[in-house]
């Protein structure tokens, strides 16, 4: 690997090495430049691929440069490594629940094989890495450099000692691990999301700072695993951003698994003691102090920091803060022309799709005179916990917040057929629509599969489709995602008024 790759991938087996292999080729020569490119992009993961591809098959010149491994952050050290980790961790529940829940007669204390675990999501990541390989892109007729790329004027990028002139460029730089500035943490050590896919023995204790998406994600894995999990959150609440009895669904679920909770705490210090790190942690509730949290690792997942330093943004002429990113108006233009941004570096909805489709708007702005706007694009999301929280539009806080006068509908699982059918009753579809009308402006669902059931209401608030609208869509019986046909049926029950219902009963006396 080139010396400017900043994430280490260990252990170097076979399936490492054929991941590096795809994404970052050792002995990899760069192109020649030769003329103006249409565009020039920085940064190799969702962002940057989906608009080098795009672009190329339009018929642009394109330049990609990236670093370290193409794929980014999804494919190396976010969404695919994690979600390999999840599925494992989901079987180890499923069969600890075999015997109590399914009467299935399996030990509940069969050993778990962590380094197998690891070993599986090393070579699922990298049979998926192809798709993002050097070479494929390539083939696409792109000129891939390998190399860190940096801004020398409002029109040119140097890498490698190579100059790429363009017509337009895109920062697609996206985003790393936030470090909590926490006296003696970097001294004791410490895992992010670039490291913790690493590990090849289980840390036995495990603190866990922050209780976002990452963090909770990330501690029921490994507290399924069996490590003993301390989650310490500053705020009372985990998974600030979602709907309250979403986010106690998923504590209580944590709590199930082992994981345990400081909220309201902040670490002040960390030590190396003789038997481990030592967190010292503080609470406005508790002023005497609190016991100290000793564990074998920490995780940070405080949040995400832009990766705007080292790109000359400064002779590009593009205005940028170190918190927020690329500064970027609706069409994701930043204050230079020429140059767009995408993804992560820029937006505060740090997701891969979202990533995904922010390129596909700046192919079409930046190269086709487009004026598609970011603000237009329906994002939904999902924290892939078990249970899962998908959510889509507006909370009912963020209605209210803007001033929107909601109505909410409810939906338990526990009166769904097939989610008692599959053991999976605690949950909910909770959707919001505009008082007086059946608009969605906004929905969550907490299911295991939550993810999988939330595009029929993206489609829906993307597309206008009312809530009464969708009771008329035939759901397959028993499928989890009739709770959202019941929702519509719930809806259309409040239309009948009792001035409704009388009409109703007089027709049916005269017809009878
Ligand atoms: C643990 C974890 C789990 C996640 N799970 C999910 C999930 O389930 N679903 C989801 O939607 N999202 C998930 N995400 C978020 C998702 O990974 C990101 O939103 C997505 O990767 C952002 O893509 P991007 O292209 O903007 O940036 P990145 O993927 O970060 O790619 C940016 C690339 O730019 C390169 N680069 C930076 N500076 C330079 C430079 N100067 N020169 C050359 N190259 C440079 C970097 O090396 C990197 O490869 C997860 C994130 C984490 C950390």
């Amino acid at each position: 690997m080139s010396d400017s790759a900043a994430v280490r991938l260990e252990p170097w087996d076979e399936h490492n090495q054929a991941l590096v292999a795809n994404v970052h080729p050792p002995g990899w020569t760069n192109p020649t430049p030769s003329g103006r490119y249409n565009l020039v992009v920085i940064g190799a993961g969702t962002a940057g691929l989906v608009a080098a591809a795009g672009a190329t098959g339009l018929g642009a010149r394109v330049a990609l440069v990236e670093r370290d491994l193409m794929g980014g952050d999804c494919l190396n050290v976010g969404c695919v490594p994690s979600k390999a980790l999840i599925r494992a961790a989901r079987a180890v529940a499923d069969v600890r629940a075999a015997r109590s829940a399914f009467g299935v007669d399996v030990p509940v204390d069969a050993p778990i094989d962590f380094p197998a675990v690891m070993r599986r999501m090393r070579r699922l990541r990298a049979e998926l890495s192809p798709i993002d390989s050097a070479t494929r892109f390539q083939g696409l007729g792109v000129d891939v450099y390998l190399g860190q790329g940096v801004f020398t004027a409002p029109d040119a990028i140097t890498v490698e000692g190579h100059t790429l002139r363009f017509a337009k460029a895109l920062i697609a730089t996206g985003a790393r691990a936030a470090a909590p500035p926490v006296p003696g943490l970097r001294e004791s050590g410490y895992v992010t999301n670039e490291t913790v896919f690493s590990l090849t023995a289980l840390p036995r204790r495990l603190a866990v700072i922050g209780g976002g998406p990452i963090g909770c994600e990330l501690a029921q894995v490994f507290a399924r695993f069996g490590a003993r999990v301390h989650v310490v959150q500053t705020g009372d609440r985990l998974l600030g951003r979602e709907d309250g009895d979403a986010a106690r669904l998923v504590r209580a679920a944590l709590e199930r698994d082992g994981v345990r909770f400081a909220m309201n705490v902040r670490v002040t210090k960390v030590e190396r003691g003789a038997n481990g790190k030592i967190l010292q942690l503080a609470a406005d509730a508790a002023p005497g102090g609190l016991e100290p949290l000793e564990v074998d690792e920490i995780l940070v997942a405080v949040g995400r920091a832009p990766n705007v330093e080292g790109l000359g943004l400064e002779a590009a002429g593009v205005t940028f803060d170190t918190a927020a990113g690329v500064r970027v108006d609706d069409l994701l233009r930043t204050t230079n022309p020429r140059v767009y941004a995408a993804g992560d570096v820029c937006t505060p909805l740090k997701f891969t799709h979202h990533s995904d489709f922010q390129a596909r708007l700046v192919i079409q702005n930046a190269l086709f005179l487009g004026r598609a706007k970011a603000s237009a694009l329906v994002v939904p999301r999902c924290t892939y916990t078990d249970p899962e929280v998908a959510h889509v539009g507006l909370t009912a806080e963020e209605a209210q917040a803007r001033g929107r006068r909601v109505r909410t509908f409810v939906q338990e699982l526990a009166d769904v057929d097939r989610a008692r059918l599959d053991g999976d009753a605690e949950g909910f579809v909770k959707v919001h629509v505009a008082e007086g009308s059946d608009r969605i402006l906004g929905a969550t669902i907490v299911a295991r599969h939550a993810g999988e059931m939330l595009p029929e209401l993206t489609l829906a608030v993307a597309h206008g489709v009312g809530l009464g609208r969708l009771a008329r869509i035939i759901h397959t019986y028993p499928t989890q995602a009739e709770a959202i046909r019941k929702l519509g049926d719930a809806y259309n029950r409040t239309r009948l008024t009792p001035t409704v219902k009388r009409l109703f009963e007089t027709w049916l006396r005269w017809t009878r």
